[in-house]
């Protein structure tokens, strides 16, 4: 039958209702714009919301009503008496002192009038673990450890619950991380004073140095004396302010807690494509759960904030924008989790349930889907080979009812097998060649404020690629005995076989987010199962609707758990560092996350009339996108809520010569860029115009003549730029190594023994010279023993006490020529929450940054010495 007998039959008895619908064997052109918008609708009207969905928030006045309940207003008052004291860095009053008392008293009064034993104890702590290639050093810094158990327990089984109260420099830290330790109090207190018993006791560690970073939770877990009965661990954090808190990662291998996290948990919020992507460094950031794991084998739940990350680490991180509705979603799931775990028969002898990773997610926030790997490779493997076989079964079917030979309508799947690949192929290299072109044509973030228009750029330049392709096939293969309704079935089922495929594939690779593949066929196999059933897939148009009707379930999820995705991640573009370009990412990411929700409706726009028009359609939609991405709706910025990140560091520094003699010293600004967009303020500021790339000091100085603490910075620290300026005002307490004693161990070995005084955070670089080997030292072993390249970085930061650090080092010269210098220290110290520090040059410098800027200033010094 040729394509124009085919259009007279379908002409010969249409009824009413397809009379409006169809036309020919297609769908009339005008219903692409409502096709359009039925997806459209469904993402903003379902996945959306359930994305911000938070429970109604109970005040002190319901307290009465809900007896045993968290209280979303206390939890709120503890936040912002927290918040009150200003940031909390290590080392500052705020923190070791204010921060100290305030909890102190308040666990004092929880104490007071429970049935339950509570002990409070305060953990002052040293100690060192090496950190990527840095060896983390702390000495004095503080925790707040409360263990409520019941009466008379001789339990020696705890649970774990860990946040910290310390903040960056930059902020009052009111979601990261005070809002986490405002609901462990208020979940302490609910269980202080409720007669519900617990099994084991608790410890709740309110962590005095996470951001230091993750040095309290070391010290706990190396050396307090319940670190050894802690059995299972809930960590809280956070990399945003406010929303739900997602579990991003479990275990490892301790199936048993995700059972108990699905039993207890009222508003589950969860993802396994969290954890695959954490566990593989995706994710900028870290949490005291790799220190728990790695440190002390503790298994458990990784649970943060992910919303709102343009506030993360700035000084808009307030309490004020912290919504309650936060506090009784994060509260409500952690006193159920709390009670559920600390009561389960599995913590008391976990070990024994050590077995085998999971695979979870949550279904809109509804309820959580939960089952073990071995039982997600069994279900992955099943639905994909019955995909297979029922696309297989429908060709036969197809071959069949149009009479012609199966092995022709095998080689058409072929062919059309290769159209859908090479469509998805050009629908991905498109994006990719618009993130690079934006990037090119300094447009880059352009979504950084307004996320639609990635909708509008990166999705539907993917769409136009992957739809395009097929539709010049079907163009140019007019003359195809299939009509147009099969033929656009059988690229469908093609695609089907293509996912099967790859679950099969990612099945065999061990990775567990493959199930949202598996999902995606099973959905498309139940509508063709009903189509066969139903005849309905010899018709042109009408098997449209159970092929629709089932793709909306996954759509509706895949937009629900993507839209949390892109939440996440795009805030965190904004300190990527330079050397990203964003946009690239951007595209990517739209590739996968299109393919995965719309890869069964876009073919569906073959059935169109006109659908060349309406395909190319969407490349009008992109232009526009793009035009508006160029006016000020696409200028990434906004002051308060979508801020640009600096660190600004006011630096002196001085290097000396093997004489000791300064050979030079200069003072400026420090800058680190910390998003591709740094000329938009290089422009803008007058003095920026000065900056130089630190690039060639690099080569001539120890770490770059840069006093950089963080192990983070050191990767993008050759794009840091420096501003000749006036010479900071430094405290009192200047970094200082004093030499205390040099001895000769043997002819080629000597010993030197040293003393470090200074401010709060420094950072120590030590660099052998002239041959000279490191064969031994008091710092941590580690470095030494795994043959790390020199120079080697120890961070030293101190809490409570600031007494110098002596340490020892034993250098080896094979020749033992000792008559040229032996070893460099570069030397850098920083007064990081000293706002009485900041000069008043420094002042006007950062006050002639735009207003969209978040700038972090701090006085810092730099030093390097030869011995
Ligand atoms: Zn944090």
């Amino acid at each position: 039958m040729s394509s124009e007998t085919e259009e007279k039959r379908s002409k010969a008895q249409p009824n009413g209702c397809e009379r409006a619908f169809v036309q020919g064997n297609k769908i009339k052109w005008f219903w692409a714009p409502a096709f359009f918008g039925f997806w459209l609708l469904l993402y903003v009207t379902i996945s959306i919301p359930a994305c911000h969905r938070l429970p109604r928030p109970l005040t002190i006045q319901d307290e009465e009503t809900h007896p045993d309940q968290f209280i979303a207003e206390r939890a709120e008052k503890n936040l912002r008496e927290l918040v009150s004291l200003g940031p909390r860095v290590v080392g500052s009053r705020q923190n070791e002192m204010a921060a100290l008392k305030m909890l102190s008293q308040k666990m004092q009064k929880i104490r007071s009038g429970t049935a339950n034993d509570i002990e409070v104890d305060v953990q002052v702590a040293s100690g060192s673990y090496v950190h990527w290639s840095m060896v983390n050093m702390y000495q004095s810094i503080q925790n707040i450890v409360v263990k409520i158990s019941p009466k008379n327990t001789n339990s020696t089984t705890y649970l774990l619950v860990n946040s910290h109260y310390d903040s960056v420099p930059a902020g009052p830290g009111a979601g990261d991380d005070g809002s986490m330790v405002a609901t462990m109090m208020e979940v302490l207190r609910v269980l202080a004073k409720s007669d519900k018993p617990l099994k084991n006791p608790v410890v709740f560690l309110f962590n005095g140095a996470e951001e230091n970073p993750l040095q309290a939770s070391h010290a706990f877990i190396t050396q307090h004396k319940w670190a050894k009965y802690c059995k299972a661990l809930i960590n809280l954090d956070s990399c945003g302010n406010g929303g739900r808190e997602i579990l991003f990662q479990s275990g490892p291998n301790h199936p048993w807690l995700m059972k108990n996290y699905r039993r207890a948990i009222k508003h589950p919020y969860a993802s396994t494509m969290g954890e695959e992507l954490f566990q593989h460094n995706f994710i900028p950031s870290d949490t005291d759960f790799r220190i728990f794991r790695d440190h002390g084998s503790v298994p458990g739940l990784d649970m943060a904030y992910t919303y709102n990350g343009f506030v993360y680490h700035t000084r808009h991180d307030k309490a004020e924008i912290f919504p309650r509705g936060s506090f009784q979603h994060t509260g409500d799931n952690l006193l159920a989790l709390v009670r559920q775990i600390a009561n389960s028969p599995e913590i008391e002898n976990s070990a024994k349930y050590a077995k085998g990773h999971t695979i979870y997610f949550d279904v809109m926030g509804w309820f959580l889907v939960f089952y073990t790997e071995t039982e997600g490779v069994i279900l992955n493997v099943i639905v994909s080979l019955v995909s297979i076989g029922i696309c297989g079964y429908a060709f036969k079917l197809m071959s069949v009812n149009s009479g012609i030979k199966l092995e022709k309508i095998l080689k058409k799947v072929g062919h059309t097998l290769l159209v859908q690949i090479l469509s998805v192929v050009v629908g991905a290299i498109l994006p990719v060649l618009l993130g690079l072109f934006m990037d090119a044509v300094h447009l880059p973030l352009s979504w950084f404020s307004n996320s639609w228009l990635i909708l509008g750029l990166y999705f539907t330049t993917f769409f136009f690629g992957l739809a395009i392709v097929p539709a010049l096939y079907f163009h140019w293969t007019k003359r195809d005995k299939l009509p147009i309704g099969q033929r656009v079935q059988l690229l469908l089922h093609c695609h089907c076989l293509l996912l099967s495929v790859l679950t099969l594939i990612f099945t065999i690779c061990g990775i567990r987010s493959v199930f949202v593949l598996m999902l995606s066929c099973l959905f498309y196999t139940v509508g063709l199962i009903i189509n066969i059933a139903t005849k309905l897939h010899t018709k042109d148009v009408a098997w449209v609707i159970p092929h629709i009707v089932c793709t909306v379930p996954p759509f509706v999820f895949f937009a629900y758990f993507s839209h949390g995705f892109f939440t996440t991640f795009i805030p965190m573009f904004g300190r990527f560092g330079e050397n990203l370009n964003p946009d690239l990412a951007v595209a990517v990411f739209s590739v996968a996350v299109g393919f995965l929700c719309c890869g069964f409706i876009i073919p569906v726009l073959q059935l169109f009339n006109k659908s060349k028009t309406i395909i190319c359609g969407l490349m009008g939609i992109t232009l526009l996108c793009f035009i508006i991405a160029m006016t000020p709706i696409g200028f990434p910025y906004r002051p308060e809520t979508n801020v640009q990140r600096f660190a600004v560091l006011h630096t002196k520094r001085t290097f000396h010569d093997a004489q000791n003699k300064v050979r030079r010293q200069e003072s400026g600004y420090f800058i680190m860029p910390q998003d591709r967009r740094t000329y938009t303020v290089k422009n803008a500021v007058i003095n920026m115009t000065l900056a130089q790339r630190i690039g060639s000091d690099c080569d001539k100085e120890i770490n770059c003549g840069l006093p950089l603490y963080n192990q983070r910075w050191h990767k993008t620290r050759k794009n840091s730029l420096w501003i000749p300026a006036s010479e900071p005002v430094l405290g009192e307490n200047v970094p200082t190594v004093l030499l205390l004693s040099k001895n000769t161990v043997s002819p080629t070995k000597i010993r030197y023994e040293m003393q470090l005084s200074g401010p709060n955070h420094m950072a120590l670089f030590i660099q052998p010279l002239n041959g000279a080997k490191m064969m031994d030292w008091s710092f941590h072993q580690a470095p030494l023993r795994l043959s790390f390249e020199p120079p080697y970085f120890i961070y030293f930061s101190w809490g409570v006490n600031g007494d110098p650090l002596k340490f020892w080092l034993e250098l080896e010269k094979p020749n033992g020529n000792w008559n040229s210098s032996t070893l460099e220290l570069g030397l850098g110290g920083h007064w990081n929450h000293h706002k009485e520090l900041i000069t008043p040059d420094f002042k006007k410098f950062l006050d002639s940054f735009p207003h969209y800027v978040d700038a972090t200033p701090w006085p810092a010094s730099f030093e390097s010495r030869i011995f």
